[in-house]
């Protein structure tokens, strides 16, 4: 990812990060890459973003998860619940630590903005 940045900044000058471009605390740091081929935004903000995404995406599959399990259970496939409950306790934990990783960033973030 680092590598993608890195290219999209020799290509193109992508000006300011557009964070908070709509209140009285707009991002000062320059854009470095544009996230999913639009907004530009600064090295904090990509990886921000990044996480952000992830959190998501394992919010979802847990609750797939939840919904498939919901369905197996009264059928007697034990080996599947058992292999379910593990999938979901590891994506819990992975959610866990994704999300402490978020809080850690953006609060990096808000230290930034005043500076
Ligand atoms: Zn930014």
């Amino acid at each position: 990812m680092t590598e993608q940045i890195a290219e999209e900044r020799s290509t193109e000058d992508l000006g300011t990060c557009i964070m908070g471009g709509s209140t009285d605390q707009p991002c000062p740091r320059p854009a470095v890459a544009r996230w999913r081929g639009g907004s530009p935004l600064c090295s904090e903000h990509y990886r921000e973003a990044e996480v952000q995404e992830e959190s998501d995406e394992l919010r979802l599959s847990l609750d797939l998860l939840g919904a498939f399990k919901y369905e197996v259970c009264g059928h007697s496939l034990q080996v599947l619940e058992e292999n379910l409950e593990r999938l979901q306790v590891g994506f819990q934990e992975r959610l866990s630590d994704t999300n402490g990783l978020l809080r850690m960033l953006s609060d990096q973030a808000d230290r930034h903005k005043g500076s």
